[in-house]
């Protein structure tokens, strides 16, 4: 029976970000020389400790975990972290969310360590623009990993798009059109002001209404759809006509989805955050270092589903938030 929150949304989810360091600068996450403070090794919650929090919150009924980050694939050896979490029992679907860049080299020792699913972000397909997005990358990497995590069998493959107008908003039609040939759930997101890259977003912000329109402008009428099954989370899943794939809209901004809400959210340096956009967060890794156990564990988590708000002002104007995307895990 999953923990209720005061709202009595269940919490069964558990987004994990492993590390606050990438391998890339997107220019809606991060400034170009990287994060201001990144943490020391010291401060990163080691594996064994990132276990026993899954251990305590699977107790109370928890049962999906992402792991993401900044970037989890350059944490050496996640795919060990990934192993001491499928055999935790109660823990059913362990997915992440990557840039895919290093993905080509991990898929398959993520499949066979117990990862059943990717995410990747990939916001363009014309490789020019791909590392002015992301300022270090190249695509051709993200599209090896991508065909990895198909060939290893980590479906379903979802793909995270972040529209920007002026940026990428004129691809719109081409990521749509990948969902009628692949098997990739394309979803288009609402750029999120958050941190220091919070003006950009306001200047390329686009409503995933008029995003849509644009898909049906193209394509005629989207069809309702349930989606990549696993997982839906907040997207709204549609698809067009005879596609193999689907195309999902998440509104963090315009259409919040916040009643539905069923993550908390644990960050690198052991900080509980039951919302992205909220800067209250609970440490949890005093407890861990001393050795607490799971009872003492578990109430910190409550502790923290408890004071889980009922929802985010990002509509209003008022942004978040006190760390960077990158250091929250999105
Ligand atoms: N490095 C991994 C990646 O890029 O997939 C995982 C961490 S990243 C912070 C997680 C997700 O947050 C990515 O899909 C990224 O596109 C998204 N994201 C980052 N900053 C965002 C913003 N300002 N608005 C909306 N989504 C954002
Ligand atoms: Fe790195 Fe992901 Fe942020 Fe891009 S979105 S800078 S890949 S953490």
């Amino acid at each position: 029976m999953p923990c209720l929150d005061s709202l009595a949304r269940p919490i069964s989810y558990l987004r994990i970000s492993v590390t606050d360091r990438c391998n890339l600068r997107c220019i809606y996450c991060m400034p170009a020389e990287g994060i201001p403070h990144k943490f020391s090794h010291e401060e990163i919650l080691r594996y064994e400790e990132i276990a026993r929090v899954v251990e305590a919150a699977a107790g109370l009924g928890i049962n999906k975990i992402r792991l993401t980050g900044g970037e989890p694939l350059v944490r050496l050896g996640i795919a060990e972290l990934v192993r001491m979490i499928a055999s935790i029992p109660g823990i059913d679907d362990i997915s992440m969310t990557t840039n895919g860049i290093l993905l080509s080299r991990h898929a398959q020792e993520l499949k066979d360590a117990g990862l059943h699913r990717v995410n990747v972000s990939l916001d363009t397909l014309q490789p020019a623009r791909f590392r002015q997005v992301t300022r270090l990358g190249e695509l051709e990497d993200v599209l090896a990993g991508i065909e990895a995590a198909e060939q290893a069998g980590l479906h379903p493959i979802k793909i995270n798009n972040v529209v920007m107008r002026g940026i990428n908003d004129d691809e719109i039609a081409d990521f749509a059109r990948l969902t009628l040939t692949r098997l990739w759930h394309i979803r288009f997101i609402e750029v999120m002001p958050v941190g220091e890259t919070a003006d950009l977003a306001k200047v390329g912000f686009v409503p995933v209404a008029e995003i849509r329109a644009r898909v049906e402008a193209e394509f005629g009428p989207l069809e309702p759809s349930d989606g990549a099954g696993r997982g839906a989370g907040p997207a709204r899943y549609y698809r067009l006509p005879n596609a193999l794939g689907t195309i999902g809209f998440i509104s963090a901004v315009s259409e919040h989805f916040c009643f539905h809400c069923n993550r908390l959210r644990l960050t690198a340096d052991g900080k509980l955050r039951s919302c992205l956009l909220s800067d209250r967060e609970i440490d949890i890794r005093a407890a861990l270092r001393r050795g607490a156990g799971l009872e003492e564990l578990q109430a910190i988590l409550r502790q923290a589903v408890e004071q889980k708000p009922a929802g985010h002002h990002l509509a209003e104007d008022i942004t978040a938030t006190g760390r960077l995307m990158s250091q929250i895990g999105g």
